[in-house]
């Protein structure tokens, strides 16, 4: 009994002991989280965006990670960040991360609108272009800032002291502009096989130097990539249209760019880029703090070709994690006291062919009499009015709808009585609101999480660019009449919360690490990121406030 008593006894000791040397193997960090967060202003800022990066693809994921990730889930977690408004685009997405304002203020309400009172007229602006410029059009854009109506932390920076560099890579132009701003200093985006800039920017050396290696591996093609084990379970064949996905693992045929850039070898490249520019403008050593945008487009290009389930996400993540390791061991090799952001222009759904099989039937796709073009059509055929053009216009079976400026004040009444009525009668419409409704909504306040789906819609709104009529699908259902599997399966854009949740998540050596599930916005980044650099910046600037980074009784906020 004494026996049996006494190794009961030693077990419980051991079981007891086993937490205990893990305290202890952690102890050296524990002591260094107790002191308070650096006072001094980093020397770089590096803003990561991860495009089409939902909160539930960090959650699903996160478990996995064992690169770059890891250091970022090991500092200030934030896992429910929301882009508050309800047209959760890249251009919109990315325009509030580095502003601090919602797309109610800084215009960019869309990837594409309409200013059907402006000299484009029923033809589509680019977020993007310059489209005062003869030669700029939104397939072809002379890309700019032109149409962003507020300053970036960036410019902020500059302005305050000139001597801080504000660089912007992207595979995206438009994630470019709307991180950078109208004054960066280096901004590279891709472009039919190589990064290019505004057209008065020359390739420097490092930018020849990714170019060249990228259209190397262009050229020669490339092998299969690994499969983590832990991606075994996502690895099964969906049917889609005439294929299958959800296999996929990024072989590379000679001279096919567009499969270099739906893939992770797109972030790699751009990583690539992101280190040859910090080295070689010595970003992080200069006289003022420097920040450096990368917006990271694969995840991106992989979700809408593959949805966001499947084999090929699995394996993007875990290069997505290397990429972003390596990223972070450039900069600490060359001794920068930095601080790192990453948040996401939106999140994303998976198409719904694979979530029909995994226990959502409700995820389906958009009605083609859903289109603007049938849309016209409906209603030119119950109200009796047709006019030269389109009737009713608008990007897609969501979103902002427009109808005809050759109508009489009281056909324009009538078509746009019609149009509601239409929609409102399909059983796969959550809401059709009118921009009257909108405008005369005050702007929401409290948590973006409990707002009603008109509220979302009102950070959204912006006379002069959005519709006269604004569609709202329903949840899960995917604005993409017919899949076209290796380009376009599945999308975002919704006012749901698989689109507006995205992580945000702050990094600096010294930095007491903590998680705050509750939900606060990407509005919030460029204030947090402004008190953290000493920013003097007039009241009302930003539409967010500044998260405290330092988990204990110091404030990163305090003035
Ligand atoms: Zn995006």
């Amino acid at each position: 009994m004494r026996r049996i008593a006494s190794s009961l006894a030693v077990s419980l000791a051991l079981a007891l002991a086993a937490p205990a040397v893990a305290e202890t193997a952690q102890a050296p960090e524990q002591v260094a989280a107790e002191t308070p967060a650096p006072a001094n202003p980093p020397r770089l800022i590096v803003a990561v965006s991860i495009d089409q990066f939902s909160a539930d693809t960090f959650a699903q994921f996160r478990q996995h990670y064992s690169g770059g990730f890891v250091r970022l889930t090991g500092g200030v977690v934030f896992p429910s960040g929301y882009q508050s408004h309800a047209a959760t685009e890249t251009c919109p997405g990315h325009s509030t991360l580095l502003t601090g304002t919602h797309p109610s203020r800084n215009g960019i309400i869309a990837n594409t609108w309409y200013e059907p009172d402006g000299p484009r007229g029923d033809k589509p602006i680019y977020c993007a272009e310059d489209q005062t410029d003869p030669a700029s059009s939104p397939r072809n854009p002379v890309v700019s800032a032109r149409n962003l109506k507020v300053p970036t932390l960036g410019e902020m920076m500059k302005s305050v002291n000139p001597a801080s560099r504000n660089v912007a890579v992207s595979a995206k132009d438009r994630a470019v502009v709307m991180m950078g701003g109208h004054k960066i200093d280096a901004a590279w985006w891709w472009k039919g096989g190589s990064f290019v800039s505004f057209k008065d920017r020359a390739p420097t050396a490092a930018v020849q130097a990714v170019n060249a290696k990228a259209a190397a591996t262009i050229k020669a093609g490339a092998k299969a990539m690994p499969i983590p084990v832990w991606c075994k379970a996502a690895d099964r064949a969906v049917p889609v249209g005439k294929t299958t996905l959800g296999t996929g693992r990024f072989a590379l045929e000679a001279g096919k760019e567009n499969q270099f850039r739906i893939s992770p070898r797109m972030d790699a490249a751009t990583v690539d880029l992101a280190i040859g520019l910090a080295d070689e403008m010595n970003l992080g050593k200069g006289a003022a703090t420097d920040l450096l945008s990368v917006s990271l487009s694969a995840t991106d290009y992989v979700g809408h070709a593959t949805g966001v389930a499947g084999a090929e996400m699995c394996i993007l993540q875990n290069q997505l994690d290397q990429d972003l390791g390596r990223l972070f061991k450039h900069l600490d090799a060359k001794g920068i006291d930095y601080l790192v952001v990453l948040s996401a222009d939106h999140g994303g759904l998976d198409m719904p062919e694979r979530m029909d099989q995994q226990a959502f039937p409700a995820a389906e796709r958009a009605d083609v009499s859903l289109t603007p073009e049938n849309l016209s059509k409906t209603v030119a055929a119950k109200t009796g009015i047709t006019v030269e053009g389109p009737l009713v216009f608008g990007d897609a079976p969501a979103g902002d709808l427009y109808v005809s400026r050759k109508l009489t004040p009281e056909q324009r009444t009538k078509v746009i009585a019609a149009l509601v009525e239409t929609l409102k009668a399909s059983p796969q419409v959550a809401d059709a609101v009118t921009a009257e409704e909108l405008a005369a909504m005050p702007l929401p306040t409290g948590t973006p999480q409990e707002w009603n789906l008109r509220k979302r819609a009102r950070l959204s709104y912006q006379a002069g660019r959005s519709g006269d009529v604004l569609l709202i699908l329903n949840r899960a259902v995917t604005p993409i009449p017919e899949a076209m599997p290796g380009a376009y399966v599945a999308t975002h854009g919704s006012a749901y919360d698989y689109d507006r949740r995205v992580p945000i998540l702050f990094w600096r050596k010294g930095l007491r690490p903590f998680e705050q599930p509750q939900p606060v916005e990407t509005v919030d980044i460029a204030p947090t990121l402004a008190a953290v650099l000493g920013l003097k910046v007039a009241d009302g600037t930003f539409d967010g406030r500044c998260l405290d980074l330092d988990g204990g009784a110091g404030d990163t906020c305090a003035k």
